[in-house]
């Protein structure tokens, strides 16, 4: 979907489009946004630029930086941006590139030297871009054993029981006090009526 800029210069141009992006998770196989990214947004005009505002919702799958198996998260995206139809001083450019160009340097602007904003290439940029650094598939991942490179998240190791997470011994002291309760109240009641 290609926006006009046009469009939007007698009211806000409201817009919604799947976008299919095919990037690959880096790194690995198999794809990194699972389905299409459900864009949505809008073009206001605020002259003599734009404004593009936008929500990406999407699923992707990625691989975890401690324990190496993949996950799956949603995201939402907001973004939002200068748009600009304005070509820069320099007289139109003589290098054939029709397309729209977006500035490396200074991504909340976008140069839509055409008139339009590709919507496909923009998006699929945006979500790449927000890939994680180091993924991770839960803040308390424990990822792999140093010594026998066991997951810890699917399978207990005896390397040693100083690996045990102190975080968990509150918890533990809980569970065993409410297990003492419950064991009371289930217990089965054999009271008798006097007779
Ligand atoms: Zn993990
Ligand atoms: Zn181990």
């Amino acid at each position: 979907m290609h926006l006009q800029l046009d469009q939007a210069r007698n009211g806000p141009l409201n817009w919604r489009d799947d976008v299919a992006v095919s990037a690959a998770d880096p790194g690995t196989e198999g794809p990194l946004v699972l389905g299409c990214v459900d864009c949505r947004g809008s073009l206001t005009f605020v002259g003599p630029d734009f404004l593009l505002e936008a929500r990406l919702r999407y699923r992707q799958r990625l691989y975890c930086g401690r324990c190496l198996t993949a996950y799956e998260e949603e995201v939402e995206l907001p973004l939002a941006f200068v748009v600009t139809g304005r070509a820069e001083e320099s007289p139109p450019a003589e290098d054939g590139t029709g397309a729209h160009e977006l500035e490396p340097e200074d991504l909340s602007t976008l140069v839509a030297a055409e008139g339009e904003i590709d919507l496909a290439v923009l998006v699929r940029e945006q979500v790449e871009l927000n890939v994680p650094m180091k993924p991770i598939c839960d803040p308390g991942c424990r990822g792999l054993c140093p010594q026998c490179g066991a997951n810890r998240e699917q399978e207990a190791c005896t390397c040693g029981s100083e690996q045990f997470d102190p975080r968990w011994s509150g918890l533990e002291a809980i569970r065993e006090r409410l297990g003492g309760d419950l064991n009371q109240d289930n217990r089965p009641r054999t009271t008798r009526q006097p007779t």
